[in-house]
């Protein structure tokens, strides 16, 4: 299960940039503009990364493998 700790988080967007689906559906998200839709995985709202729909995760990883503080992760399965 892919979790956040609103906590840890930057809100620096480079999980948001990183995520192959979060690429394949908005895919002016690879030149750091963030995504206008909800849709995503996830994105930063107000400062802090903020998950929308964990149930799209693929789990690679590129995402915890990039945040600067591990404070996106998965949790179990
Ligand atoms: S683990 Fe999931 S949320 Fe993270 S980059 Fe991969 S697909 Fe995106
Ligand atoms: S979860 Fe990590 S990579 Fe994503 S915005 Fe927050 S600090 Fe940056």
């Amino acid at each position: 299960m892919l979790c956040v700790n609103q906590d840890h988080c930057l809100g620096c967007g480079a999980c948001v940039i990183v995520c192959p689906v979060n690429q394949e559906i908005y895919p002016e998200v690879i030149g750091g503009n963030g995504p206008d839709t909800t849709d995503v995985v996830m994105l930063v709202e107000n400062g802090v990364i903020k998950l929308f729909h964990p149930e799209k995760c693929v789990t690679c990883m590129k995402c915890n493998d990039t945040c600067p503080t591990k404070a996106i992760y998965h949790k179990g399965d």
